[in-house]
């Protein structure tokens, strides 16, 4: 905790001094002032406390914290740390107006993160989540990760963190789902405002393709080495007369698909297909329904079924009617790796899908 009552004032650790008896501002018990060398600043509560205030916070915490009032102070010079809301016994880390900033470096349940998000939309206060180191050196496919992701116009699809042993933001962006990986572009700032500045201005969007033929071996070794999903997909594929290995081409498109929560794309794109293979014809809701791709937390994403299903319809492979979708060209598969491999070194010779 870094702020504390003395005298009806909040104070900050950081200016208070240890002979001032210093409260809780939300159960109004003492407090301790903690100050030392190689510490933050901070107060803590006495052991027998059973405040809400009283979270045991690292020092990367406190410090993560201290460095954004810092920072932010220059946007929003109305912004205060540690507000306690009592309606909705929540204490953001800093608020000013509607808005709010989270500084999260330990793990944090789906439940406990929704509760907070929704609680703050409550009040119409937006939360922003910067993730603390932990959080950025994990893969970007952990959905512990991926769920904080957030979009802007000029930057895509990010992900926000601080360092706060080196007083650095680090910002992943232009954030892909590209073949088997997710890709991203990492940019690091010294400060806050440049962040915001390089935030607000257009940045170009290059990535290099997937090699399909390393996609097509890729698949082939995952089903060799009985991963889990690739074995439960090839048995769908079995039970509709084909192999895993040999799944139609346009699975890989498009080349560059929007970060999905929780789910790989070749599987819900062949659930897609073997449906529609299936029934010939069907209501467009029964595929969202079959996909169900996982809501984001923080924005909104175009459906992934529907931009996959007009790319179908553009390559005249389904036409849409009404609310109903419509098979209309049967889709190709391979025998097998070799096959496919075989005809993609074909279309590479043309410009394939342009997407
Ligand atoms: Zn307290």
């Amino acid at each position: 905790m870094l702020i504390a009552h003395y005298k009806e004032k909040l104070i900050n650790a950081e200016f208070a001094q240890k002979q001032k008896k210093y409260t809780c501002p939300i159960c109004h018990e003492l407090v301790i002032l903690k100050k030392g060398h190689k510490m933050v600043s901070h107060f803590a509560h006495y052991v027998s406390s059973d405040c809400v205030g009283n979270e045991g916070e690292t020092q990367l915490h406190l410090k993560g914290k201290q460095h954004l009032l810092k920072d932010l102070i220059k946007e929003y010079p109305k912004i205060k740390l540690e507000i306690y809301l009592n309606d909705l016994k929540q204490r953001p880390d800093l608020l000013t107006g509607n808005l709010s900033f989270e500084y999260q470096c330990s793990p944090i349940s789906n439940q406990r993160l929704k509760e907070r998000v929704i609680g703050y939309q409550s009040r119409q206060i937006n939360s922003i989540w910067i993730l603390g180191m932990d959080y950025f050196k994990k893969n970007l496919h952990a959905y512990s990760v991926l769920r904080f992701i957030r979009y802007q116009k000029c930057v895509g699809f990010y992900l926000l963190f601080l360092d706060a042993s080196q007083h650095q933001y680090c910002l992943k962006y232009q954030i892909y789902q590209i073949g088997n990986q997710i890709q991203c572009k990492l940019k690091i700032f010294d400060n806050y405002q440049m962040l915001i500045k390089f935030m607000k201005t257009p940045q170009q969007n290059t990535y290099l393709q997937p090699n399909l033929i390393k996609l097509t071996q890729s698949i082939e070794t995952k089903v060799r080495w009985h991963d889990t999903a690739m074995i439960k997909l090839q048995k769908r594929c079995y039970e509709n007369g084909h192999l895993l290995t040999g799944c139609p081409l346009i699975v890989y498109y498009p080349i560059q698909n929007s970060p999905i929560l929780n789910r790989n794309w070749l599987e819900w794109k062949i659930e897609i297909i073997l449906y529609l293979e299936n029934k010939q014809e069907c209501k467009l809701s029964d595929l969202y329904q079959l996909v169900n791709h996982e809501k984001f937390l923080f924005i909104k994403i175009k459906n992934p079924t529907l931009s996959f299903l007009k790319l179908l319809a553009k390559q005249q492979y389904v036409k849409f009617e009404g609310e109903n979708i419509k098979l209309s060209q049967n889709f190709i598969w391979y025998r097998d790796t070799y096959d496919k491999i075989g005809a993609i070194k074909k279309l590479e010779k043309r410009h394939y899908y342009d997407s």
